[in-house]
């Protein structure tokens, strides 16, 4: 019988620092959307794998969080050096995992990079409180770990989402059990591999591969304290409830319908070219990318010019492919039950086939006008190079539409008008805001994190925000001198 090689090693799991192979399990196909081929094999591990890295985690737990913040954050110092070393690898592994375009997968690695100087600035962010709060009565806040935490990763950004949770939540003292999304498995082994190199000790971070079994598992984990999760907000919900429901933390980052306002005084080309890259970047699969457009007014000559542009985003040149065939088959019915209930196609992505990847997963930049607010394409999540427009009369019924959306992740209004831009900012329902900015993800040390349906939990993940979530105070009063005289609270 010919035995198939692939391209790259069946993926294994990572507990105590070592590459473990769970043979108790089913395995699951990788496929490049590139060019659909299989390119590796995932295990499916259930709950036995799962305690198997917890306990890991937990050993390391004692030692890990004793170990000064000056001194953990000197591996990632290292380790920031190593993602820099090997930046083009990297690239080329969610390139090839997920189908973006080099340039986009760089990017990734780049922010990455900016995850991992945040954590590194910990240090001079944590500093905690002191104060002689009665005569010779000192009260101390600290900041301490929680303890063994979980990440939960989704298959759009097989690199940078890691790096939301891995060096914040690392660095500030936790060990962790990471699982990244089936459909992308070969960045997080990448990842692990290099921060061994770095010199973090074993245990301090493992990874569980699989899917709804083991999130389960990781939501009913006893010594897990706090699970983050990024994914869909159908599954969101689901992390969410069930994690607080066995009394753990839980930040539950969900799906997006992000809605970018163009009013008539817009600069037209800016504007028609952030528009087109805000729907298109990463072949629309993003959380923030902006695939409804709400023109207010006379706005037909900037859609004329972002028509133009997105006629220059090519598949298989500046167009990466989406996720799946699966992913493919759902965008392009999207396009086609808006068309058939009365939407224009300007521009029509359905059927992009790349020469020499015929059967990649690729569809082309789609611009669809006269959507209305009531069209399945204006209110579910595409995640896809398409772009759903409407049009309103005035900024207010623009408004309306974006704070009726279920979802609230990021909003964006483009216009030269300081009281427009200012009256977006403060009524649109969405956790992050751009001023002629069409993808506005706030850059460390601000957190990301958006409303609504978009996210569910107290805290952001990354940035400031993350501190809190990562970690608990601890409030000691301290008394030393016996002359001191007692009062009601020494
Ligand atoms: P997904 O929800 O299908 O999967 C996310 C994770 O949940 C994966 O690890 C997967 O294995 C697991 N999972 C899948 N089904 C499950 C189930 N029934 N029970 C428990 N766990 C399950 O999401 P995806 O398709 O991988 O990623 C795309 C989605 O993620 C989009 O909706 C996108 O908007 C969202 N996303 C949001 C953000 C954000 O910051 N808000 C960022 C990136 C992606």
């Amino acid at each position: 019988m010919e035995v198939q090689t692939l391209k790259y090693p069946a993926i294994r799991n990572y507990v105590a620092g070592q590459s473990v192979e769970d043979a108790s399990t089913a395995t699951m196909d990788v496929f490049s959307p590139l060019s659909g081929a299989l390119i590796s094999t995932v295990p499916l591990s259930g709950a036995a794998a799962l305690d198997a890295a917890v306990t890991a985690a937990k050993a390391a737990f004692p030692e890990w969080s004793a170990t000064p913040i000056k001194e953990r954050v000197q591996i990632f110092y290292r380790y920031k050096t190593l993602l820099e070393r090997d930046m083009k690898a990297l690239a080329d592994l969610v390139r090839e995992e997920n189908g973006k375009t080099f340039d986009e997968a760089r990017a990734e690695v780049e922010k990455a990079i900016e995850l991992t100087e945040f954590a590194c600035s910990m240090p001079q962010l944590i500093a905690g409180e002191v104060l002689e709060v009665s005569k010779g009565v000192e009260a101390r806040v600290e900041r301490k770990p929680l303890g063994v935490v979980a990440s939960i990763a989704p298959f759009n950004f097989p690199n940078m989402v890691p790096h939301w949770t891995i060096p914040n939540a690392i660095v500030l003292g936790n060990t962790m059990v990471l699982k990244p999304s089936e459909q992308v498995p070969l960045s997080a082994v990448k990842i692990a591999e290099l921060l061994k190199e770095a010199g973090l000790p074993a245990g301090v971070l493992n990874i569980v591969n699989g899917d709804k079994t083991i999130v389960e598992a990781i939501c009913d984990h006893p010594d897990i304290q706090a699970v983050s999760f990024v994914g869909s907000t159908k599954i969101a919900k689901v992390v969410y409830i069930r994690a607080t429901s066995n009394l753990k933390r839980c930040v539950a980052l969900g799906g997006a319908k992000n809605h970018l306002m163009v009013l008539p005084d817009a600069h037209p080309d800016m504007t028609a070219s952030n528009v087109a890259a805000s729907m298109s970047g990463c072949a629309g699969q993003r959380c923030m990318a902006g695939s409804t457009m709400v023109g207010v007014g006379a706005v037909d000559h900037i859609v004329a010019k972002l028509v133009e542009e997105a006629r220059k985003i090519i598949p298989g040149e500046n167009l990466g492919s989406v996720i799946s065939r699966e992913a493919k088959e759902r965008i392009e019915q999207h396009i086609a039950e808006a068309e058939a209930a009365g939407a224009k196609v300007l521009l029509d992505g359905r059927g992009a086939v790349v020469p020499g990847h015929e059967d990649g997963y690729y569809v082309g930049p789609t611009v669809i006008d006269y959507v209305t607010p009531d069209m399945r394409i204006a209110k579910e999540e595409v995640f896809g190079p398409v772009l759903a427009i409407m049009r309103t009369d005035t900024l207010d019924e623009a408004l309306a539409i974006e704070n009726a959306s279920n979802y609230g992740n990021a909003a964006a209004v483009f216009t030269q008008s300081g009281s427009h831009a200012r009256y977006v900012m403060d009524n649109a329902s969405a956790g992050m805001i751009g001023v002629n900015i069409g993808v506005p993800v706030p850059r460390e040390p601000f957190s990301f994190g958006g409303w609504n349906e978009s996210k569910f939990g107290a805290c952001d993940i990354t940035g400031k925000s993350s501190i809190e979530f990562w970690t608990q105070l601890k409030k000691t009063t301290v008394k030393w001198n016996p002359e001191s005289r007692v009062n009601w609270m020494s």
